[in-house]
């Protein structure tokens, strides 16, 4: 018997192929989304390894088609792809005149989309994703997760990346151990399960101040997860997407190592930046850092951080300690 749930992840299958067929087979997916990913150096084969997909300019193209597929009204609601307004029988679109990114479940089942306007405009999102449906929620989701679970496994670490075309780029690069919270912030069951995979996670933010924003909330949910975990930001204006098609793979996969900090290097280098001379801020710095020491689970390596702050900052290991008390109350 067909539960709901069945229906729901075979239309979304039904989409998935749709979306695909209508990028490489129909004029306006050819000229319009195929266009959009050469642009931005895509080639054919990982567009097709990332099923990346065109949804049409007409506003009810696909929900005419899964209409006439014997999907009724009510499961395309459902599933988020069609809204049906009252006086609007034929339904509309979710996803029109956008290219699109299937995002799947850790075992490779289609559980929503993401999909790009074409052109950057300021009063358009730039992405639209899937609703929260009963098989898509996006706080349980990794973009990738399905396409870099093996290379995750045999590399023994996880890149971060924050976006859709961040992961396929560094895929196109030859560089296959990364995932993408997408836009969200990192959840404890997002980060549960990479720890399937691997405890060591390196997190690639863009380097502006949203990246730098995201990154500090990262690393305190991955600490409080038991993660070890290394930091890089790239240069303002580059994202991992921008920067692996300006760089050879051995370059990038060089840059990755040699730059990434452990989290109180970075915290520091970013914190500092602002404080100047002043002992106040500096010591509010410390404080944040010290924070986030507090959420390492394991007692020995919270010494050994500990040791670090101090040396870093010529601080007497007692007084890092009692702060470490206080924060451990408030954040326990
Ligand atoms: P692109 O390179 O295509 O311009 P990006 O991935 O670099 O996109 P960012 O602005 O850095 O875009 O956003 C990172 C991620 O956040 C995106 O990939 C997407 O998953 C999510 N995101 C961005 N803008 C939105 C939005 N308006 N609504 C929902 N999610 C968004
Ligand atoms: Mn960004
Ligand atoms: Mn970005
Ligand atoms: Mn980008």
């Amino acid at each position: 018997a067909h539960t709901e749930r069945d229906l729901l992840y075979k239309i979304h299958e039904v989409a998935n192929n749709y979306f695909q067929e209508t990028l490489w087979d129909s004029e306006e997916g050819k000229s319009i989304g195929l266009s959009y990913f050469k642009e931005r150096e895509l080639k054919d084969d990982i567009i097709k390894k990332f099923q990346l997909g065109y949804s049409p300019e007409q506003k009810n193209a696909f929900t005419a088609y899964a209409l006439e597929k014997g999907y009724d009204k009510e499961i395309l609601e459902k599933s988020g792809l069609s809204i049906f307004p009252e006086n609007t029988p034929s339904g509309v679109d979710r996803f029109r005149e956008r290219v699109i990114f299937p995002i799947h479940s850790f075992s490779g089942r289609v559980l929503g989309f993401g999909a790009r306007i074409l052109k950057n405009n300021v009063k358009t999102a730039k992405y639209l994703n899937s609703p929260e449906t009963e098989i898509y929620h996006k706080s349980n989701v990794l973009y990738g997760l399905n396409q870099s679970k093996q290379a995750i496994s045999r590399k023994n670490v996880c890149l971060l990346v924050e976006g859709y075309m961040d992961v396929i780029s560094l895929h196109m690069s030859g560089i296959e151990n990364v995932v993408a919270s997408s836009g969200t912030s990192l959840t404890t069951e997002q980060i549960k399960l990479i720890k399937r995979l691997t405890e060591n996670v390196t997190i690639l933010f863009d380097g502006d101040n949203a990246g730098i924003k995201a990154s500090f909330r990262s690393i305190d949910m991955l600490l409080t997860e038991g993660m070890n975990i290394r930091v890089l930001l790239f240069p303002d204006g580059d994202d991992p997407d921008s920067f692996a098609r300006k760089h050879p793979q051995e370059y990038v996969e060089k840059f990755i190592e040699n730059q990434a900090m452990d989290f109180i290097d970075f915290k520091a280098e970013i914190l500092l930046k602002e404080v100047g001379n002043d002992p106040i801020k500096k010591a509010e710095a410390i404080r944040d850092i010290v924070k986030s020491v507090s959420f390492v689970q394991n007692a020995l390596k919270r010494e050994v951080y500990l040791k670090e702050v101090s040396n870093k900052f010529g601080l007497s290991e007692q007084s890092l300690f009692n702060e470490l008390d206080v924060q451990k109350q408030i954040t326990q």
